[in-house]
């Protein structure tokens, strides 16, 4: 491995975690401080975290996003322009939510729940004074409750009563629409990291920062020391204590603690024949349920369906396994297209996010009252500990280029904080 010194290593920095955050963070310093030594440390088998794409068995060139698939916020979203440097392409087809390929958008019905989303989401929106959770907007009663619950679990992965308003209103992904890369988002973010010094494999489990100097590191595989730490795991991992540090960081724990990832899943089935449902077309499971799928039929035209299901749909069907979750998709296709879609889909992928080992989950949301400690998690701590990851975002947390953002700033104030010699 390029940079890998083997245990024991001195290195400058290390960084913890191979995913969008620390990728962005190890590139950053190597193109302003070319002279320190970076080592980036990531526990599972590959780069990438939670952008992760995987292929179509016996189908060549095909790529399916287990986690983030979408370049929100496209035109100013840092990974749209690294894709043309690494040579991948952006595709520009519409996302659903801004004027795509839809079903059911044009019955009577749908008008009707198109107000009643509106006006909830209007009511967040003008939400002033205390926290409180997104649950306490629903007008008691209305019959678009379900779908609003269904939209408010895909964007936090949580059911409404868990998660912050005021958190809610800080999300900005920046101008631009949503974009994907037609080769996968997860194989840009590991392709980006391709140049970095890593060891994968290797869990860090303490940071000893008892004295001045070197911090201690201590892994699966050895220890090592370094000038600078950077930790960008998730916040279940923090905050289920899977990294000791020495002397405790209880600040930074209990931030962890009431930024929880959410839960998102995705399906992916194979279609036989191709001509059974329309290409690039999106598809709400049922419009009166919370616990719905949301399906992308035939994304750039590849014979899949994208099954998304989130919050406590998720955690049961990831539970239950990928055969209850093909037969819970089966039948909301079914009630659109008819019994005999059946015959045509097979599972080809499914995530298990909330099982994933030092993931644990997909994005983060904030409890009521825990906006705020997304700028404490992302302080440095003695101007050697820096934290970045998309829950350290105050507006882009939840997608990978805010995990960008953080790991980019981070790099920066370690930059600053380390002398550079003449
Ligand atoms: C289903 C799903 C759909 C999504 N859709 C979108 C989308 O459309 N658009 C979007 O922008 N975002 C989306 N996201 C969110 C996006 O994927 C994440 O916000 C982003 O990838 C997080 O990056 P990160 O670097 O903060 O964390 P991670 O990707 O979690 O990286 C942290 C890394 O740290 C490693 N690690 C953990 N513990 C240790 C340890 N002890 N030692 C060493 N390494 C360790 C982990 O293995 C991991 O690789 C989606 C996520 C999911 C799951």
């Amino acid at each position: 491995m390029p940079g890998d010194s083997g245990r024991d290593a001195e290195e400058d920095v290390v960084i913890i975690g191979a995913g969008a955050a620390g990728i962005a963070a190890a590139r950053r310093l190597q193109a302003t401080r070319p002279d320190l030594s970076i080592l980036l440390l990531e526990a599972g088998d590959r780069l990438g975290g939670r952008a992760w794409t995987v292929g179509l068995s016996g189908v060549a060139g095909v790529a399916l996003d287990l986690g983030c698939g979408w370049l929100h916020g496209a035109r100013t979203n840092a990974w749209t322009a690294i894709a043309g440097e690494v040579g991948l392409t952006v595709d520009r087809t519409p996302a659903p939510w801004n004027g795509g390929r839809q079903l059911q958008r044009d019955g009577v019905d749908r008008h009707a729940g198109q107000e009643a989303i509106g006006a909830y989401f209007e009511r967040l929106e003008r939400h002033e004074g205390n926290d409180t959770d997104l649950a306490a907007m629903l007008e008691p009663g209305n019959s678009w409750n379900g779908q609003i619950r269904a939209i408010g679990t895909y964007i936090t992965g949580a059911e409404l009563e868990r998660s912050s308003i005021v958190d809610y209103n800080r999300y900005d992904p920046g101008p631009g629409p949503d974009w994907r890369v037609r080769e996968g988002y997860g194989r840009l973010v590991s392709l980006y990291g391709r140049p970095v010094p890593a060891r994968l494999g290797t869990e860090v489990t303490c940071i000893d920062h008892r004295h001045a100097g070197r911090i201690g590191i201590e892994t699966n595989r050895g220890g090592l020391s370094a000038r600078a730490v950077l930790l960008t795991v998730s916040t279940n991992v923090l905050a289920a204590g899977k990294i000791a540090f020495d002397p405790p960081l209880p600040d930074k724990i209990e931030a962890a603690t009431r930024l929880p990832l959410g839960l998102a899943n995705k399906l992916f089935l194979r279609l036989a024949n191709p001509e059974a449902l329309p290409a690039d077309t999106h598809m709400l499971g049922s419009l009166s349920r919370c616990a719905t799928g949301t399906y992308q039929l035939q994304p750039f035209g590849v014979p899949v369906v994208e099954a998304y299901f989130a919050g406590d749909l998720a955690h049961d069907l990831e539970r239950q396994g990928s055969a209850a979750a093909f037969s819970f998709a089966a039948d909301e296709l079914a009630a659109q297209f008819g019994a005999d879609i059946r015959r045509e889909l097979s599972v080809a992928a499914m995530s298990a996010w909330a099982a994933t080992p030092h993931i644990g989950g997909s994005y983060s949301y904030a409890q009521p009252g825990a906006s705020d400690l997304r700028g404490l998690l992302a302080a440095p701590h003695d101007e050697r500990i820096f934290f970045a990851g998309e829950a350290c975002s105050r507006s882009r947390y939840s997608t990978a280029h805010g995990a960008y953002e953080t790991g980019f700033a981070a790099a920066d104030l370690i930059a600053g904080s380390l002398t550079q010699y003449p």
